[in-house]
């Protein structure tokens, strides 16, 4: 069976954090679909490249809405399909460990509540459909051809990215990750600050002079949260054209010295803590780094610029006020 136009397409990621099986979830989406009047394609996908591919499937065939049923790597991996403008609107199904996404846009905690919330915004029931800004990452890759990579939340450089790399490189560090969740990042944020010093970088912001800092820490966001937790870019809304950008000098532990302020959204701004805001963003490590992090996986270890794509998705919104969407 192929999708057909008009379809509510569901990415099934069965390695998320959740404890539903794929059939259990299955089940939940035709139910909701049906009761809302809509048909339900669902495909389980193993891999990032799988899911892009459904993503892409879905946009050709006319689909009107993709859910990403899992965390925020789920919908960064169906957003690498889908082109910018695409009339496909992109909704989630919370089930991975942060659900940073689904935070920030108030959506229902349980599977059913959340396809039926975003089913009512499709529908103009209740919420909207709306179109959101992304951003891209530009690299190189190591034959020198380049590369790009979208995204719907946050990219990040320095600690946060070191602290995200090394649960991905470490058997032990991944497992804490599956037992405690979302402090697993913060305790890899901690091993990863001891005694590390700071990242000479080089940035130019909108074609700006270049100035060279040396960093603890940068995120660019197109959302406002860290994970659940930190809120490090405190007025960045998906609908403004711009990217925020949180730049945090000196030594490592100092970024992490600001997360409990960041935790109650009281960040403090002075020499040395810096927020702005951009559209164009190129930006050139003195010195090795680790790779980027993009939407809570590491991304390229060699990317050079970073773009808004104003207005370049739609979304399912069924709760329009929540802050990140200018309400
Ligand atoms: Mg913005």
């Amino acid at each position: 069976m192929q999708i057909q136009p008009n379809d509510i397409v569901f990415v099934l990621n069965p390695n998320a954090g959740n404890t539903l099986r794929p059939r259990q979830l299955s089940a939940i989406c035709h139910a909701a679909c049906s009761q809302a009047g809509h048909n339900a394609y669902v495909v389980t996908t193993r891999t990032p490249a799988e899911a892009a591919d459904a993503a892409c499937l879905a946009h050709e065939a006319g689909a009107a809405a993709i859910f990403g049923c899992g965390g925020d790597g789920t919908l960064s991996a169906i957003l690498q399909g889908l082109p910018n403008g695409s009339p496909i609107a992109l909704g989630a199904v919370p089930l991975g460990t942060a659900n940073v996404w689904a935070y920030e846009t108030n959506l229902p905690n349980t599977p059913l509540a959340a396809i039926a919330a975003q089913l009512a915004a499709l529908d103009g029931v209740h919420g909207e459909t709306m179109w959101l800004d992304t951003g891209r990452v530009w690299s190189t890759n190591p034959d020198g051809s380049v590369a790009s990579q979208r995204f719907l939340l946050m990219a990040s450089w320095g600690l946060d990215a070191a602290a995200v790399s090394g649960i991905v490189g470490s058997e032990r560090r991944s497992r804490m990750k599956r037992v405690l969740g979302e402090p697993a990042y913060f305790l890899s944020a901690v091993r990863e600050a001891l005694g590390r010093r700071a990242w000479p970088i080089s940035l130019s912001l909108d074609g700006a002079a270049p100035f060279t800092v040396d960093a603890a820490m940068l995120t660019i966001g197109n959302t406002r949260m860290l994970g659940t937790w930190l809120e490090v870019n405190p007025r960045a809304t998906a609908i403004d054209g711009e990217l925020d950008l949180l730049l945090v000098e000196g030594a490592p532990w100092r970024a992490l010295a600001l997360s409990p302020f960041a935790r109650y959204g009281w960040l403090p701004q002075g020499p040395g803590v810096t927020n702005m805001r951009f559209r164009h963003l190129e930006i050139a490590p003195l010195r090795d780094a680790p790779p980027m992090q993009i939407d809570g996986d590491p991304g390229p270890a060699t990317s050079y610029a970073i773009d808004i794509e104003p207005q370049a998705l739609r979304a399912l919104c069924p709760a329009p006020t929540s802050e990140v969407l200018g309400g």
